[in-house]
């Protein structure tokens, strides 16, 4: 299991290239949603979300034991991060996207200096193929999620919450594969028991609600929800232990709550935020996080979308 420890050290190893993001308070949305709810705004984070935090403790460390490449299978945010952080440290990345990645989404990894290689349409095609390449080219393979620095990077995000906003009573974070929350757990249950993390995923991708419920790492089918960054089939080995053991509750949330949350943080808040990010903004929308007097900071987690694709989905098109 992480330790505060950990999270600590990731701090000083990253501070350098990320940014202390701020917290968000909108008036008009805490009385329309009826929460004392702010926002920690990780989509204002470098590259557009919190996952270049794990990558810089992750790929700084590889560095450091003489890696002169890094890899990733991940079209999404981790293999933006990846990307720009090997770029930064002077290595190179490789980064190993599906045959149908969005093109949008391989030219933001290519401006980052990553190099694009296609394999396959599922990450179980293209986890061993980064892996493989790693191998052969003495370089390390960064995981997204099931990875001790990537999750201590993560954690940051729980210190620096417990400093800007001391009277917090309840953190709502988005769960994927569970290294965002597992670390934010972690730094909050070290410094702070008395504090609630709580777990969100989209009612179409609940497998840690599932997992937690039958008390073992469960699978799900493939699944569709807008959510893109959350669609991870299953907790994973090292993050299920420490949400099993650490998390207070978990909720679901429906696709059209999704896109109300969204809606409601662009009309209201003038924040673009892409579906995974609005997550946890959707549960305390939907009132299914704490009562009206506590004090909650729901984590915003990214906002790389589209243009095409947020035009569509706050215009309510399918
Ligand atoms: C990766 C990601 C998540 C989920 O993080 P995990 O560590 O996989 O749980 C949530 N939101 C965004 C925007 C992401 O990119």
């Amino acid at each position: 299991m992480v330790k505060l420890e950990k999270i600590e050290q990731a701090r000083t190893v990253i501070q350098e290239v990320i940014h202390e993001t701020p917290i968000l308070r909108v008036r008009s949305l805490e009385e329309s949603w009826k929460r004392k709810v702010c926002f920690k705004a990780e989509h204002l984070q470098k590259t557009g979300s919190f996952k270049i935090r794990g990558a810089t403790n992750a790929v700084t460390h590889a560095v450091t034991q003489g890696a002169e490449l890094v890899t990733a299978a991940s079209s999404g945010n981790h293999g933006q991060a990846v990307a720009y952080i090997a770029s930064k440290l002077g290595i190179s990345s490789v980064i190993v996207v599906p045959t149908d990645a969005s093109p949008a989404k391989v030219a933001a990894i290519e401006a980052y200096g990553g190099h694009v290689e296609y394999c396959g349409t599922t990450s179980a095609e293209r986890i061993p193929r980064a892996q493989l390449l790693a191998e052969e080219q003495g370089g390390v393979y960064i995981p997204p999620y099931d990875h001790e620095d990537v999750i201590a990077g993560q954690g940051t995000i729980g210190l620096e919450i417990l400093e800007q906003v001391p009277d917090v009573e309840i953190i709502a974070v988005p769960i994927g594969g569970g290294g965002l929350i597992s670390g934010i757990v972690t730094a909050v249950k070290a410094k702070r028991p008395d504090v609630l993390v709580v777990g969100v995923e989209p009612s179409l991708a609940n497998d840690t609600e599932l997992s937690l419920k039958n008390g073992e790492i469960t699978a799900i089918d493939p699944t569709k929800t807008i959510a893109d960054g959350l669609r991870t089939s299953q907790p994973g080995d090292l993050t299920f232990p420490i949400v099993a053991k650490l998390l207070d509750d978990l909720v679901t949330v429906e696709e059209h709550e999704i896109i109300q949350a969204m809606r409601d943080l662009a009309v209201r808040a003038k924040q673009l935020v892409e579906p995974s990010g609005a997550v946890a903004a959707a549960a305390v929308m939907a009132g299914k996080i704490g009562a009206p007097e506590q004090k909650i900071v729901a984590v915003i987690s990214g906002g790389n979308i589209d243009l095409a694709r947020l035009a569509s989905l706050l215009a309510g098109d399918k």
